[in-house]
């Protein structure tokens, strides 16, 4: 089947008389012994359908999680605590915060520059790939990246928030664990924190798991359910909002207030910089439709200046505003901005 088709055929309860349609939402800590799980911490049938649906889209077998952040910490646990672990520079700052925290040897890299990149995966335990970064939206060669890795010996983990397995399958190229922030696109309601990984590899799978269970990062019941939910409309709400941030990207170049675009040609996210920084605060601020905050891949069209979180490089211009585009009428949005820039 065609992806598409997987988002709203898979994770579906056995259609026996009387099931219903849709995985229930099981509230329980415990369940009677002689099952698959008898204590909460263990599994819950509420993390079955999320976690099938994005194994099937992903090529592997997927694990749910409290939150992306939990996702890396726990991709982090299958090497060393002195491992060398290589990170884009302008990954997801979270991620960043978290590696660098540990007792890591961190190699930063630029993902587009394959050769520097390469060069760096040298000795690497783990190498942590995130295409386009956030917010510089540099672009990678993943298949290219990834391969090289694995030659270096390196266990390879790639984010896949931005394009989601409908636009990229980074397990059928070769890396050992697709991680996400179901919190973002999946989701795609901002009404959730939840994340999830996938990997081929059982041996990796079973670490993990234990890793979950050990530590105890569990995703919600009520949480699967919504993500699950989001997931089923995932292609008509990433069709719409990728057009909508093509004709944005192409807007925003020509508009005399803005000195650069970045926009990879695809996805839904448009960063692109304004040179007075006090003028892009006040814009993100001041306009009406589109809201004025962080996260991304809602429904909701949102934007702030990134350089605002203590947390971004500053290597990241000043200026920059990193737009999350929505399925909104596309004349309303840019009316919105112009306003808003103005
Ligand atoms: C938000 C985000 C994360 C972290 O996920 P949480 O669900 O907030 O813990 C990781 N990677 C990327 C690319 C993100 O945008």
């Amino acid at each position: 089947m065609q992806p598409e088709t997987v988002t709203v055929a898979s994770g579906r309860p056995a259609r026996t008389p009387g099931a219903p349609l849709n995985a229930p939402i099981t509230l329980a800590s415990a369940f009677v012994p002689g099952g698959e799980s008898e204590y909460g911490r263990f599994g819950n049938p509420a993390y079955d359908a999320f976690e099938r649906v994005v194994g099937d889209l992903e090529g592997g077998r997927a694990l749910g999680f409290a939150s992306g952040i939990a996702t890396a910490a726990a991709t982090l646990s299958l090497v060393r605590h002195d491992a060398t672990v290589v990170i884009p520079r302008h990954g997801y700052n979270g991620t960043t915060s978290l590696v660098t925290s540990g007792a890591y040897e961190v190699r930063l890299i630029d993902p587009s520059d394959t050769a520097a990149s390469v060069a760096a995966f040298d000795g690497a335990d783990l190498v942590w790939l995130e295409s386009p970064t956030n917010p510089a939206m540099e672009v990678g060669d993943l298949p290219t990246l990834v391969a090289a890795a694995r030659e270096s010996g390196a266990l390879v983990a790639v984010d896949n928030t931005f394009r989601t397995p409908l636009r990229d399958r980074p397990l059928s190229y070769g890396a050992d664990i697709v991680v996400h922030s179901a919190s973002k696109l999946l989701c795609g309601h901002s009404d959730l924190v939840l994340g999830v990984l996938a990997t081929r590899d059982d041996t990796l799978y079973e670490r993990l798991r234990r890793h979950r269970t050990l530590h105890g990062a569990l995703p919600g019941a009520l949480e699967s359910f919504l993500a699950t939910r989001g997931i089923r409309t995932l292609a008509v709400r990433l069709e719409r909002a990728e057009a909508n941030a093509a004709a944005l990207a192409e807007r925003l170049a020509g508009h005399p207030a803005v000195s650069e675009v970045r926009y990879p040609g695809f996805g839904t996210m448009v960063c692109f910089v304004v040179d007075d920084a006090e003028r892009a605060q006040r814009a993100t601020e001041s306009s009406r439709l589109v809201t004025y905050a962080t996260s991304l891949g809602g429904v909701e069209t949102t934007w702030e200046r990134r350089r605002r979180m203590a947390a971004e490089p500053d290597t990241i211009p000043a200026g920059l505003i990193r737009l999350s585009v929505g399925i909104e009428a596309l004349e309303d949005l840019w009316d919105d901005i112009t306003e808003a820039l103005q």
